[in-house]
């Protein structure tokens, strides 16, 4: 289901520390990868004549696959292309990204897919899995050819950017989607408690005197589309939950053994709606950041497994686009480049998640959902993996973004957690 570039390297990396909290390893280790695979994990290990990457003081951990990214193309490329995307994702430290359908065309026509499947084998720096729309269009009106977007690649479906409104096209897209055994994955937004909404409905908003966007009008579609899961017994992934009564309906479906799961933005893990206090443009999300308790829920559902992914919504935004006033700047923000530093700097480091959850929640927890193959640290499995600086810094400057788009959130901070090296599928991607 993922299209990216091919060549398979032989490397040797020394001494790091190595941690795969599902294979249950946390040792000083030398690994060796012979033509993409790896081959051997010990001590002091022959390096038949490969490349050897000295580690010594650095973390190896399985590469991150961040299920939710917008590459802009086709339609935007002054914002990202395949090219710029996927390099910003392999400097983030990831192996595999799944690409949003909502471009210009939109995404809903098995040649639209498979052009930008074929231009991913050449453009792409890690492989890239496509999401097909689930409507045409994403109009909300028709279902597309689920079958034959199948067929062609797509690696599920989504109308993101826009909810499926009305519950009866939802719910007939469940159970039609059966035959393709893809997961549908949903943004939920009740659109008619949200119009006019730039920030989270709470005190900041009302004495910003800038309109509201409350957490009903995620959760309310969270629950709808929760009992959809369980009246079709079809899966059903929430994207990007920002409330803490969304994290309370998952809970209760998840219970109920329905199969419904969820992802989480390092932003909404990170900050507050106390962040827009400077109006600054980079702060503005759909859906919005939100206040403190709701920060908390999410958190303890990435901790508890509730949520089982973490996901960037790399959003990339012109400047034109975002040098405007707060109310008439657009949705998102890049994440791809800061995910890993901001989660170790915000959450790791305080104590509030240890760098096991994060590292599953990063990689594990995501392919699950969607069917990838897991990376791991293991003899036989393809080399997906990521150098880590744990104590070293960056500042994260605008013109050190391999994104094409520069609206990141931690624009001049300086987050430990440095992403040194990547490998992808058995290539060096990054370093
Ligand atoms: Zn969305
Ligand atoms: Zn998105």
């Amino acid at each position: 289901m993922l299209a990216g570039p091919g060549g398979r390297e032989n490397v040797v990396v020394r001494d790091a520390r190595i941690v795969d909290p599902l294979e249950n390893v946390d040792a000083l280790l030398d690994v060796r990868i012979d033509n993409g695979v790896i081959a051997q994990i010990g001590e002091r290990l022959d390096t038949n004549e490969h490349r050897v990457v000295e580690a010594a003081g650095q973390t190896l951990v399985p590469a991150f696959v961040d299920p939710h990214v917008h590459l802009r193309t086709p339609g935007r490329e002054d914002e990202a292309t395949i090219a710029s995307g996927t390099a910003a994702a392999a400097a983030g430290g990831y192996c595999a990204i799944l690409a949003m359908p909502n471009t210009e065309p939109v995404v809903d026509d098995p040649e639209t897919l498979r052009g930008l499947r074929t231009r991913a084998e050449t453009e792409a720096h890690v492989p890239v899995g496509f999401f097909a729309a689930i409507t045409k269009g994403q109009a909300g009106d028709e279902l597309a050819e689920l079958g034959s977007l199948a067929d062609a690649g797509a690696v599920g479906f989504t109308d993101d950017g826009r909810p499926v409104a009305a519950a009866g096209l939802m719910r007939r897209a469940l159970q039609y989607n059966a035959i393709t055994g893809r997961t549908i994955a949903v943004h939920c937004e009740e659109q008619s408690l949200t119009r006019g909404g730039h920030a989270h409905a709470g005190d900041v908003a009302t004495e910003l005197g800038i309109g509201g966007w409350p957490s009903l009008g995620e959760s309310l579609m969270v629950a709808r589309d929760v009992d959809l899961a369980g009246d079709t017994g079809q899966s059903v992934h929430l994207m990007h939950l920002s409330a803490r009564e969304s994290v309370d309906h998952l809970r209760r479906g998840r219970e109920a053994g329905y199969c419904v799961t969820g992802e989480v933005s390092p932003h909404h893990l990170c900050l507050t709606h106390e962040a827009i206090r400077t109006l600054d443009p980079n702060f503005k999300m759909n859906p919005p950041l939100r206040a403190e308790d709701d920060r908390a829920a999410l958190i303890v559902g990435l901790r508890d497994g509730t949520i089982s992914a973490v996901a960037t919504d790399h959003a990339p935004h012109s400047r034109e686009e975002k040098d405007v006033p707060f109310e008439s700047a657009p949705f998102g923000v890049v994440g791809l480049e800061t995910a890993f530093p901001a989660l170790y700097t915000y959450l790791v480091e305080p104590g509030l998640l240890t760098l096991e959850t994060v590292l599953e929640r990063m990689s594990a927890g995501p392919a699950v959902i969607f069917g990838l193959e897991r990376p791991r640290i293991a003899v036989g499995a393809t080399a997906n993996l990521t150098l880590l600086d744990l104590a070293g810094s960056w500042r994260v400057r605008a013109d050190r973004l391999r994104s094409r788009s520069q609206n990141s959130w931690l624009l001049g901070e300086r987050p430990k957690g440095r992403v040194s090296m990547t490998i992808a599928a058995g290539r060096v991607a990054f370093e």
